[in-house]
This record gives structure tokens, sequence and C-alpha cells, in this order.
């Protein structure tokens, strides 16, 4: 969002050697750590950040190991998740070119490590579909642990790397897919699927995939180089079966599971394209909220505000936002 005050110390991670150290730097001055990969997610707060701010440049990619149906890939976690998803779609094990698993999320912003944070997802694929463990430093213990992804309690934007006693605790530094040696089959998420239905596409490799979801994502989605966003502002809203029947009534659409997707309440609550306080809704893509000419936090709170107060007196629903906060008011 290109909002936000300092931070008292930055330290940037190069090896995993260094996670210790740095640690131990911030418990003597006493003081808090947080850890950045690309920053895509977070938004700082006009204060500034009183602790020390790990970044993250643990860099590599590795064939661990495969077997007839699944190869398995490491990553450290200060790649680009973008690139290690070229990677995949490119890898060549001397019978095949591409595997499948993470083709969807090209182009997501950001690094590996911050994936299974808030479990990244788009188009029908979100990383706990292929994650198979995490290597972490665990600040707690003060020691380096490998984690399986049915310990992480992976959920729609959710881990134990955002939320409970886990947040803060863990310093991701591998992540490890499983990823398939067959590809993906139609049906597509929506979008994808008239994508290819127009352009009569019936080969679906995972580079082919990649191409797709990339061109539809440059055509709905502000280019975070050009706009300062944070990507979906706000979470898709969950019902349950009465409230999903109710909104059903009002012709509200409810997806699978409840989803009520947020985009169109809060272009159907007449906000695409409005400004407030210099955050713009994207006309592009309502659920996100760019940064035209905010100079603050504060401008930003109270842009947030206005979202969410006139879909609540549209719909009756409260939107959640979906990026981290860091710092002082
Ligand atoms: C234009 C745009 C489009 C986007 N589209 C999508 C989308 O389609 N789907 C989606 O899910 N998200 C999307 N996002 C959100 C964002 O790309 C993801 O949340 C991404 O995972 C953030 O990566 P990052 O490295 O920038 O993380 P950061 O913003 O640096 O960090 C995010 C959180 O993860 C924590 N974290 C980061 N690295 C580590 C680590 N190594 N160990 C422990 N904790 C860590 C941070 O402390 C923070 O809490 C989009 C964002 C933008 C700007």
């Amino acid at each position: 969002m290109r909002l936000g005050g300092a931070a008292r110390f930055v330290i940037e991670i190069e090896e995993d050697k260094d996670l210790a150290e740095a640690y131990h730097f911030a418990d003597e001055k006493k003081l808090p750590v947080y850890v950045i990969g690309g920053g895509s997610n977070i938004i700082g707060r006009d204060g500034g950040y009183n602790g020390v701010i790990l970044v993250n440049k643990l860099h590599g990619i590795y064939v661990i190991d495969s077997d007839e149906d699944t190869i398995r890939l490491c990553a450290k976690s200060g790649e680009l998740l973008d690139d290690f998803v070229d990677y995949s779609v490119k890898l060549f094990d001397g019978e095949q070119f591409g595997f499948s698993g993470i083709e969807a999320l090209s182009k997501i912003p950001g690094t590996v490590g911050a994936a299974p944070v808030q479990n990244v997802g788009a188009y029908g694929q979100d990383i706990a579909q292929t994650l198979h463990h995490v290597c972490v430093y665990d600040y707690k213990d003060n020691c380096f642990k490998k984690m399986m992804a049915s310990e992480l309690n992976l959920g729609y934007r959710r881990s134990i790397f955002n939320t409970g006693d886990g947040v803060g605790r863990y310093f991701i530094t591998s992540v490890t897919v499983e990823l398939h040696k067959h590809w993906m089959k139609p049906p597509f998420y929506n979008s994808l699927q008239a994508y290819f239905d127009e352009r009569n596409i019936t080969e679906f490799s995972p580079a082919v995939v990649r191409e797709a979801v990339s061109a539809i994502r440059a055509s709905k989605l502000p280019d975070p180089k050009e706009y300062a966003s944070s990507g979906s502002f706000f979470k898709n809203v969950y019902l349950n079966e009465e409230e999903a029947e109710a909104a059903r009534a009002k012709d509200i659409p409810v997806w699978d599971g409840g989803k009520v997707p947020c985009g169109w309440l809060i272009e159907h609550a007449g906000l695409k394209g409005k400004e407030f306080y210099g955050m713009r809704v994207s006309d592009k893509a309502a659920l996100v909220l760019i940064n035209e000419s905010a100079k603050s936090y504060a401008d930003l709170a109270k842009a947030r505000q206005a979202v969410i107060d006139a879909v609540y007196e549209k719909f009756g629903m409260t939107l959640e936002q979906e990026p981290m906060e860091l710092g002082d008011e």
C-alpha cells in the first residue's frame, strides 16, 4: 500500500544460520520481531514499527524426489512464489515437461514462505492442496523444525502462522510441495473455463494453465508494480445454510460452501471505481483498494470504514480485511 512509518531495525536473512543471531539481537534489545517476505500483504501503520523486521532473502529451488505419480519440490522461502510456479511448469524429469498443483497460483505477488501463512489461493487451487511440509525456525523453542502440512490447520486465508499462539512464533525457511504428474482436468474455475472455451483450448498442461491464469489476472487485477494495493483488500464472506438461503432469496450470489464474493457485494453497493480519502475501489476488481493519493494509514482506515459501512447498509454483511497490519497508529 506504500503507507506507514519506519521500522527501528531491519535485518536481512540470507542463510538459515542468520536466524538465531537475529532473534538473539532482538531479545537483547527487548524488541519484538516481525517477518517480511515481499510485503505485499502487510500494511504499515503511521507510527512505524518499534521492533526488528527480518527480511527474507533465503534462495534456492530443488527437486527432492519423485515416484510414478508425484514429484516433490522444495523452495527456500525467500524465492518468489511466481518463480517457483514457473520452475514447476517448465521442469523436465526425463519423461514429462511440467508438473501440476501450483500452476493456478501464477502471478500471486510475494514469496514462497508467505504462501502457507494465509494459504494463498486463486482459480480453484490453494497451497494447502499440494503442501507437503514446511521447515521453520521456532522462536519459542529456539530450534529448527519440520512441520507437516496436516499440523498447520490450513483453511481459507488461515493457518497456525496467522492465528492463535503461532502468530510471530515461526520463521518459515522452506516450503516443500508434492506435485502431480497428471494435469488438471475440466471443469475449471469459471473464468478459467471461459478463457479456454473462448479459445478452443483442449490441452491443459501446467504451462497452458499458467499462461491462461496470467492473462486473466493481467486483465482483471491492477499491476502491483504500477498501482499500490494489497490485492484483495477484503475477504469473501462465508454464510451458514440459513443465512445462505436468505441471501439467495435476495438474489445475492452464494457459491459452494456458502461463499459470497466480496467483490460482488462491493460492486453492488455501488462502490466500484469510487474514491474515498485517496483510496480508490478498483474499477477492474471491486475487492481491491488502490492507493491513489492517500498519504497515511489514517486515510486508509477511513476509506476502509466507508466501504464496510456501505456494504453493511445495503446487505447486512460485515466485510473483514485480508492484509495484516504492522506498527503503531
Ligand atoms: C495485486 C495483488 C494480488 C494478490 N492476489 C492474491 C491472490 O490471488 N491470492 C492470495 O491468496 N493472495 C493474493 N495477494 C496477497 C499476497 O500476494 C499474498 O498474501 C502473498 O502470500 C504475500 O507474500 P509476501 O511475501 O509479500 O508476504 P508479506 O506481505 O511479506 O507477509 C504476509 C504475512 O506472512 C508473514 N510471513 C511472510 N513470510 C514469512 C516467513 N518466511 N515465515 C513466517 N511468516 C512469514 C508475514 O509476517 C505476514 O504476516 C495479492 C496481493 C497483491 C498485491
